[in-house]
Order: structure tokens, then C-alpha cells, then sequence
């Protein structure tokens, strides 16, 4: 179902008819915290050997998910829909940005921050922002009353840090950041105690080069890659005391996630796939979500949901006109709260650039597409592409979560359903897309189609580059 105003206003009218949400009721504060690049295995409480204490006492203070997937397995894509609970290659955004790019998220998107300013919230970003360098897409431009952090990868260059739209240290100091982003986190909660507030917080790491500050540097016994997640870990557990500290637990709704799946280092848990894959590996995340009194202690859950979900949530809890464009995400604040096990999804797509690799309706995940390399890898000589595989590829993703045995053979009307609704869903996604997917579905039309997997002269000069991300 695409969310629109109509049947948001059911949905926001019945999550605000609860008690907590009544007239005269303060809104919520607002906490998004976000990795960059960190892998579904890399917390202690996902299953990893890295220390990250912080987390899982969020974790058994609130819910886990298990099958919480990102919009997309690169950066900005990735973030691009977190803020507006569409799909990136709906609002300008099908790839990673980079410093020299023009442009950013399309300027007539609105972001969670326009959202929740117009509802009397102070805004603020701290960390990797990755929807536009000039002026006008920085976050002070897209509803974010100050920024502070570094607005793309920290393996770009110029490698700038910025408070609001000024230039405050080149190049930054990586070793630094996880502790000073930390610091101007705090500094603004306890500014804005008197609420509502929203703070989203976009880390630098662990996207590649790591750097660690001296008091986590060989602490964790997994590498410097470990040391850097304990040290976000650290930095999350600041934040929560600092919401301790000023009596906020009770109104406040704290998330973690990450944007995609690890890079070079990192663990996808048993996950097939990393970064740049449309394989779960790369798309599926940890996220955890915190909110004493409101959602209930400790529970994990293995529903299915959507980084594009976050927008519509967080409007229905804090009252918040939608856009007036059609959103992705749907409301899932009845999975966070425990009243219901499920909620219904449209079926989840996974592009690459404007390509559509996959699409996912409840367990069922058909592959339609792939590249020829990974993107931990040099790319091969021409460049990578996206291939349409020459048959559908189909996992059942409760029972064979790293997507290892094809199961179309065996159930051909499933294939042909989740092909209807995409065929169904493509007509509503910009010119790019459209164009993209009638290719593939003529080269599979056309009976001079060699057998085996073939290139589909996509526009790979629009694709995100292999090693710059
Ligand atoms: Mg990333």
C-alpha cells in the first residue's frame, strides 16, 4: 500500500487517539542514530564478538529487529529515504553523491526535519549528511535548524567539517569525530530539554579509512574496525545518559540503524552480500528502538520493515502533515509497540542506480537482476554493469535467509506474482526507471537473447562508482 494523506489520517487518528498521544499531550523527542556501513552482524547483540554493551542495553530497554531493510545498499540512496519515506530514485537520489555533484535530494522533497520544524521541533543534524554539498542542500536548507559534520564520505576529498554552512577544519580529523560529533549530541539535548526535539545523527563511521581515538584504539579485540564500533557504541550510551540526566527516557523515541550493509571489513551475520549487493547482506540492518513506557521491554522481532517506514512513524507519532506526495514507507508504530506481529507492505524493491535488481513481497524475495562485480572488488575492464539474470531467481527468506537455494522452479505463481506488482508499481517511478526496466523486459522478449546472464547497457556513468562510495 502507498501511503497517502487519506489513509495516513486513519492510521495517525488512531496511533493519536492512545491516551499517551492525546490533545495536551507534549510530543516526543525524536532520536535517529545512524551507522555508515555497518554490517547486521556487528553488534554484540546481532551476534557479534565486538563489545557493544551500550546497544544491547538499549536492545533489552526496547525492541530488535530482524528484518529491518535499508532502501538501498549504498550511502546517500540509503539516506536519501530515511528522510523522506520514498524511494531514492523517486527523489533525485538513485546513487552516491560526491563532492564535486551539483545537486543533491530534490529540492521539492519534504525531509523528516521540514516535517517536524513545522511542528515546533528544534532540528538538528550531527554527522555524515550525503544529500547535497551546495549550499542549498545542506541540512540547514532542508530543515535542520544546525548542522555540524562532514556533508559526504570520509574517503572523499576535499575532506571538509562544517557547523552549519561554514568550512571549520580541513581536512578533518578523523580520530576525532566520533567524539566530537558525541559532544555537540549532548551539548544539544541538554539545550533543549524543554522539547521537542529532533536529533539525527548520521556517524562517519565505520565507513572506510577507520580511525579511533586513542581511548578505544585496541580496545575491543577485533581489530581497529571493532574499536571503532565500540567507540560508537560508547558514544550512544553518552546520549542516552544525557537523555537520562534530563528526565527525557519516558518522552523520548531513540532508533539505531545503519544505512547499508559493510564494505571491506564487517559482518552481514549469515547474510549473503555486502555493500553495493542487493543480496540481504547488503540491505538488511540492525535497528533497535527505544522509548520507556512505550514500547515494551525487550522484545525482538522478525517483521518486516522498512527504512522508509521511519518517516510515516514518526509523523503519525508526533503529528506531522505528510507531504503531499505519495510516500513508500508505511506507519509501523503498532510493531513497535507490541500491538500488532505485522504490517502490511507493498512489495519492497531493491534498485541499483535506476535498475531494479529485486523485489521482496513478504517471505518470498525474486532477483531479477545483478552486476558483474562486487564492489569490494576491482571493477572489470568496461566497467560494472547491471545484468538481467537470464531466469528469475526466487529465496524464501524465513527459511533460507543468505538467499542460497532458487526456489522459482518450484513455484512459478509465485514468480509470476511478485512480477505483476512490479509491472504494477513501475508506472509510478520516474522516467530513469521506467526506461530501465522496459529494456530488461525486452531483452528477455527477444528470442535472439543469448542464453546465460547478459549486460544490459545500463547508463553506468550515473551508477555509483566501485571504490568511491
Ligand atoms: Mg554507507
Amino acid at each position: 500500500m502507498i501511503l497517502t494523506r487519506r489513509n495516513f489520517l486513519a492510521s495517525a487518528s488512531a496511533a493519536l487517539a492512545s491516551p499517551a498521544f492525546g490533545a495536551g499531550t507534549r510530543k516526543p523527542n525524536i532520536v535517529f542514530i545512524l551507522c555508515d556501513d555497518l554490517g547486521y552482524g556487528d553488534l554484540h547483540t546481532y551476534g557479534s564478538q565486538i563489545p557493544t554493551p551500550n546497544l544491547d542495553r538499549m536492545a533489552s530497554d526496547g525492541i530488535r529487529f530482524t528484518n529491518f531493510c535499508s532502501a538501498d545498499c549504498v550511502c546517500s540512496p540509503s539516506r536519501a529515504a530515511l528522510l523522506t519515506g520514498r524511494y531514492p530514485t523517486r527523489v533525485g537520489v538513485p546513487r552516491v553523491l560526491f563532492p564535486k555533484d551539483k545537486g543533491g535530494l530534490n529540492r521539492d522533497e519534504t525531509t523528516m526535519a521540514d516535517m517536524l520544524k513545522a511542528q515546533g521541533y528544534k532540528t538538528m543534524c550531527i554527522g555524515k549528511w550525503h544529500l547535497g554539498r551546495p549550499v542549498e542542500y545542506l541540512p540547514t536548507s532542508r530543515g535542520f535548524d544546525e548542522y555540524f559534520g562532514i556533508p559526504y564520505s570520509n574517503d572523499m576529498t576535499p575532506r571538509v567539517l562544517m557547523h552549519n554552512t561554514a568550512v571549520i577544519e580541513e581536512p578533518a580529523k578523523l580520530e576525532t569525530l566520533t567524539a566530537r560529533y558525541t559532544e555537540h549530541a549532548v551539548r544539544f539535548i541538554n539545550e533543549s530539554k524543554g522539547g521537542p526535539f529532533f536529533l539525527y545523527m548520521p556517524h562517519t563511521f565505520p565507513h572506510i579509512p577507520l580511525a579511533a581515538s586513542e581511548r578505544f584504539r585496541g580496545k575491543s579485540g577485533q581489530g581497529l574496525y571493532g574499536d571503532v564500533v565500540e567507540e560508537i557504541d560508547w558514544s550512544v550510551g553518552e546520549v542516552l545518559r544525557a537523555l537520562k540526566a534530563n528526565n527525557l527516557d519516558g518522552n523520548t523515541l531513540v532508533m539505531f540503524s545503519s544505512d547499508n550493509g559493510p564494505w571491506y571489513q564487517g559482518s552481514p551475520g549469515r547474510l549473503r552480500g555486502r555493500k553495493g549487493s542487493t543480496y540481504e547482506g547488503g540491505i538488511r540492518e540492525p535497528f533497535i528502538a527505544r522509548w520507556n513506557g512505550h514500547i515494551p521491554k525487550g522484545k525482538v522481532t522478525g517483521a518486516l520493515a522498512s527504512m522508509m517506514d521511519i518517516f510515516p512513524t514518526v509523523a503519525s507519532l508526533c503529528g506531522g502533515a505528510l507531504p503531499s506526495k505519495p510516500l513508500d514507507g508505511v506507519n509501523i508504530w503498532p510493531l513497535l509497540n507490541g500491538e500488532k506481529a505485522s504490517v502490511e507492505h507493498s512489495a519492497l524493491l531493491y534498485f541499483y542506480g535506476w535498475d531494479l535488481q529485486c523485489a521482496r513481497l513478504d517471505k518470498w524475495k525474486l532477483h531479477i537482476a545483478r552486476h558483474n562485480s562486487p564492489t569490494y572488488v576491482p571493477p572489470p575492464p568496461g566497467g560494472q554493469h547491471s545484468y538481467l539474470l537470464p531466469h528469475p531467481e526466487l529465496y524464501n527468506i524465513d527459511d533460507d535467509p543468505d538467499e542460497s537455494y532458487d526456489m522459482a522452479p518450484e513455484n512459478p505463481q509465485i514468480v509470476a506474482q511478485i512480477e505483476a506488482k512490479v509491472r504494477e508499481l513501475i508506472p509510478s517511478f520516474p522516467r530513469e526507471v521506467q526506461e530501465a526496466y522496459a529494456d530488461e523486459e525486452m531483452r528477455k522478449a527477444d528470442p535472439s537473447t543469448p542464453a546465460g546472464a547478459w549486460p544490459r547497457p545500463a547508463k553506468v556513468s550515473e551508477a555509483p562508482s566501485a571504490h568511491h562510495e
